[in-house]
């Protein structure tokens, strides 16, 4: 089985969040399981900055861009046992975001992917790599399916090619001012409501979603979710539409990466057998947030997130005063909108003693927070699959969430009677309901002994990639079957 994967960010290469993570370990456990697999990726500066030993896989390309032809240069990088080929356009990609700055995404973000999606084409063309499936990853390499479909249609190579895109977040659909199909070589006709038109624009999200063989969330609920109009961000007809080919395959957690066991970050590595170096953890955590180590009995929280409108930090802030009442402390590492940089350093300043905050994008200390924390809170309004609470769970902080998308997947609530659950959970977008889940974690972290039955719980969790890297096989099959 021959895949192309294509994804705008892969770790450990460049990363803004989940999808990265996915696209660096997936493939990987795709070839642990017999697949032959090729990430096709943009070269960014930050991925530059690397020092990988790259080396270009032929001569320049030959691209049929903007009306003219050009060329670009692709470099190779095997790890794992995966390829990894990078496409150069410095004109597109030598900058210092991916996406955009804090203030806004880059105005040229159609063309730039638009750009990388074709020349991923190529690419396969030009090495010689028959995909039997071109597997794309949300809106910035979904238009690479309407290239096949109406720029490839009549091409050999791809003749017995089948496609899938997943969607790792619906409400990021990539859309730009109609003017851009006729620039980037699409047929102008794609601008109608049976194609690529949605409200005036172009959507490369609704493209993918079009032409692709089939189509995958990353939760079964979240696949479901998308089918409605309150999770639909208006393609939910559409999805309807297409309800037998939607799926849903639960993303995985590469363990080689998240273990406490042989976590590098970590002050004091632990497993299940040794629970007391999450203490250490803790107090290294504490640290780098400049709060007390002394008072390291009240609880911790921790969140590690994008600050986006979907992570449910206007419900977080308007809780903030209730969370601090009952004792807890709180620690938030992120980066994304200025509303909520500005809101959450007003509340750094407001309690200076139990809130801890960085803004700012840091690998090392995501990893101390997992550790070191208590609780993990995560109350998005909505989540496609979620990561981190299985991150947290790995590592003992027991996750407090909203009950929506792969949270609702991964976390069970915590029954005191009958020890079962791994975590809590609150339904209501509300800082009520936020409050009343945490004020249970807080009050069973009260009780020691069950506290610590929770931690063992949570920790023998086990959400590793094979399962799903087997669900994306028997997916691929069926596919190509078509
Ligand atoms: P999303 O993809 O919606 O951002 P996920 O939970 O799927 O959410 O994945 C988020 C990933 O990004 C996790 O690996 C998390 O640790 C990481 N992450 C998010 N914000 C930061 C940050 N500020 N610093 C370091 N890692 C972060």
């Amino acid at each position: 089985m021959k895949i192309a994967m294509l994804s705008s960010e892969v770790v450990p290469f460049a990363k803004t969040g989940g999808l990265a993570d996915v696209a660096g370990a997936l493939p990987k456990f795709l070839s642990r399981a017999g697949a032959d697999v090729r990430v096709i990726t943009p070269l960014y500066r930050e991925t530059k900055k690397k020092d990988l030993p790259l080396r270009p896989v032929s001569e320049a390309i030959g691209i049929d861009w903007l009306g003219k032809n050009d060329r670009f240069t692709v470099f190779e990088h095997r790890e794992d046992g995966v390829t990894f080929l990078f496409v150069e356009r410095d004109e597109y990609f030598d900058r210092d975001f991916l996406y955009g700055t804090p203030q806004g995404d880059y105005p040229d973000n159609g063309e730039r992917f638009a750009f990388f999606s074709k020349a991923a084409l190529e690419t396969l063309k030009s090495t010689g790599f028959r995909p039997d499936v071109v597997h794309a990853h949300d809106w910035q390499s979904a238009v690479t399916l309407a290239f096949l479909k109406f720029a490839y249609d009549q091409d050999p190579f791809f003749a017995h090619t089948r496609s899938l895109l997943t969607i790792h977040n619906l409400a990021y659909q990539g859309l730009f001012d109609p003017e851009l199909l006729g620039l980037i070589g699409l047929p102008e006709r794609l601008l109608s409501m049976e194609d690529m038109e949605f409200y005036g624009k172009v959507s490369f999200l609704k493209a993918g979603i079009l032409y692709a063989t089939a189509v995958n969330t990353v939760s079964p609920r979240y696949s479901q979710e998308i089918q409605t109009p309150e999770f639909g961000c208006r393609l939910d007809g559409l999805l309807r539409r297409r309800s037998a080919s939607v799926h849903g395959i639960l993303n995985g957690v590469d363990y080689a990466g998240w273990s406490p066991a042989t976590d590098k970050f970590l002050a004091r590595p632990f497993d299940p057998t040794y629970i007391d170096g999450k203490k250490e953890c803790k107090k290294d955590v504490l640290q780098v947030f400049s709060l007390d180590a002394g008072k390291d009995d009240a609880p911790l929280i921790g969140m590690v997130s994008r600050l986006a409108g979907q992570k449910g930090f206007d419900i977080l802030c308007e809780a903030l005063d209730g969370i601090f009442e009952t004792g807890a402390r709180l620690v938030i590492l992120g980066t994304g909108e200025e509303v909520y940089h500005k809101a959450l350093t007003a509340a750094r300043e407001k309690y200076p003693r139990s809130f801890g905050l960085k803004i700012a994008f840091d690998e090392a200390v995501s990893h101390k927070i997992y550790a070191g924390c208590d609780m993990f809170l995560i109350p998005s309004r909505y989540e496609p699959c979620g990561l981190t609470q299985m991150y947290a769970l790995k590592y003992g902080t027991i996750p407090v969430v909203r009950a929506t998308g792969g949270l609702e997947d991964t976390v069970q609530e915590y029954s005191s009677a009958a020890m079962t659950g791994n975590g809590f959970k609150f339904s209501e977008y509300s800082a009520a309901a936020l409050l009343g889940a945490l004020r249970k974690a807080v009050s069973t972290y009260r009780m020691p002994v069950r506290w610590r039955a929770l931690i063992q719980t949570a920790m023998a969790c086990d959400f590793s990639w094979d399962r799903s890297a087997r669900e994306y096989i028997r997916l691929y099959q069926k596919l190509s079957s078509f």
